[in-house]
């Protein structure tokens, strides 16, 4: 079979050598080999149709929820001299005008749309795409962050229902549909939805394990009464910055040309007055902790982002809340503390997954309360007549991970990898509170949290009505 080249293209037969001069990266991550290969080999079949575009024009739409997540991509794209763009709300008149006229020509210069599922409902841009089909110039549609789709995921969004006009209208066209953490229930709706089911020989599946053998996952209770976060917090990293300035290490550290306190982190927390308390007070006590918000300007959310990325002294810890890390490309990233309970079961695997992506030992520990779980509970609750909350799904992802925090006899991995639907059970070496020393975590566990009665008389006295905002 002929090789595919384009030149001027990102798709190029020797997948390694692209990806070391556009992007700068001397490896693939698990699987991205695979998929890349699996979407050319989508390429060739559409070729072999006679759909082809020997002008090396072709465009992909990439549909994603987030406007930041998109800001972020297309601007790291067109540094790697990609011809991006990104059409949103948010998108200049001008730029807007320039795009769509670029898509009515039929023969779009632009390699890569971003759009979001909003913008795919308007009349206007389906016309124009209609006439990049109809000129064959249309290479596939890619469906970032897919589990929004589903009513049973944690982050359902209306319009993404509303995406079955890619397969109706384009019938050959491949889809591709990315999400990081989807459960069976969660990947079979996006299928249906998209109507993707109904040709199963023309579908491929990657699913990458949920198991993560390098990350040490723990729980710490903790209660209202005795709410000892930030000493307990303090203690740990005090005792890794100790560690690290010890002999041998030191030496071995200074050689690398790293600081010993350079320890990259992320602590999450559920509302923006707590991200700036927490970080004042670490920084009182000499730790580089930095908020990182959705009130805060766009400079300085750039400004903190950046210094934490280059490992810049005072800017070793993020405090954040949930929005933060998506799309982030940082491979060091040695903990991940979770200050409260998070919302759901994916958005804890989500941002716990943050941590070590070097492969390296990395630390993930969540501070749980009875009197925390049933706050978060109750914003749920508060959202049950919203028309668009899919409260169910929510309650119950809610449910599964409180029941992960109060579980002391079994392996955290294991229980992940069940949450997510994989039936083996993986070694675990030390890297969980259960494995490292069962009889300590029971300790804890019966020492650490109020008791439910308690718990539930607070909550009967309005004591636990959360007003967190993110
Ligand atoms: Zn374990």
């Amino acid at each position: 079979m002929p090789s595919l080249v384009r030149s001027n293209s990102i798709i190029l037969p020797d997948l390694d050598f692209t990806l070391r001069r556009q992007f700068n990266k001397t490896g693939f991550r698990p699987f991205q080999r695979e998929i890349i290969q699996a979407a050319l080999d989508g390429h060739d079949v559409v070729r072999d149709d006679e759909r082809t575009a020997d002008s090396g024009y072709c465009i992909t739409i990439v549909v994603s929820p987030l406007l930041s997540l998109m800001m972020n991509q297309v601007e790291a794209l067109r540094a790697a001299g990609i011809d991006a763009s990104s059409f949103n709300s948010n998108t200049p008149l001008q730029e807007r005008d320039q795009i769509l006229a670029d898509l009515k020509s039929g023969h779009p210069r632009t390699r890569l749309l971003y759009v979001t599922p909003e913008l795919c409902a308007t009349d206007r841009f389906r016309d124009r795409l209609q006439i990049v089909y109809d000129q064959r110039e249309l290479a596939r549609i890619a469906i970032d962050e897919a589990h929004c789709i589903s009513e049973w995921g944690h982050d359902f969004r209306k319009d993404f229902k509303r995406l079955s006009w890619f397969r109706e209208s384009f019938p050959e066209v491949p889809i591709m549909c990315l999400t990081a953490t989807a459960n069976d229930q969660v990947r079979n709706d996006v299928l249906h939805t998209l109507c993707l089911d109904t040709e199963p020989d023309r579908l491929k599946s990657f699913t990458m394990t949920a198991y993560r053998p390098n990350i040490h996952f723990e729980i710490r209770y903790t209660r209202d009464e005795d709410d000892r976060r930030l000493e307990d917090f303090l203690k740990w990293i005090r005792s890794v910055y100790e560690r690290r300035s010890q002999e041998p290490r030191r030496t071995e550290l200074a050689a690398l040309g790293e600081r010993p306190d350079n320890v990259p982190g992320i602590i999450y927390t559920i509302s923006r007055d707590e991200c700036e308390n927490i970080a004042a007070q670490l920084r009182q006590e000499g730790i580089g902790a930095q908020p990182f918000h959705a009130k805060l300007s766009k400079e300085v959310k750039e400004q903190t982002l950046a210094k934490w990325v280059s490992n810049e002294p005072g800017f070793d810890v993020i405090v954040a809340t949930t929005a933060f890390g998506m799309g982030i490309d940082k491979d060091n990233v040695r903990f991940v503390v979770h200050w409260r309970l998070p919302k759901s079961f994916e958005g804890y695997y989500q941002e716990a997954g943050r941590a070590g992506r070097d492969g390296n030992a990395s630390y993930c520990f969540l501070y749980y309360s009875r009197e925390d779980r049933d706050r978060v509970c109750n914003l749920i609750i508060r959202d049950r007549d919203s028309k668009s909350s899919n409260w169910q799904a929510r309650a119950s992802s809610l449910k599964t991970l409180a029941e992960y925090c109060e579980n002391v006899t079994t392996c955290r991995h294991k229980l992940i990898c069940d949450y997510f639907g994989e039936s083996d059970t993986p070694a675990c070496d030390y890297a969980c509170d259960y494995h490292k020393d069962q009889a300590e975590l029971q300790r804890r566990f019966l020492r650490g949290l109020a008791s439910e009665e308690w718990v539930s008389t607070q909550r009967e006295e309005g004591l636990l009505d959360a007003n967190w905002d993110e």
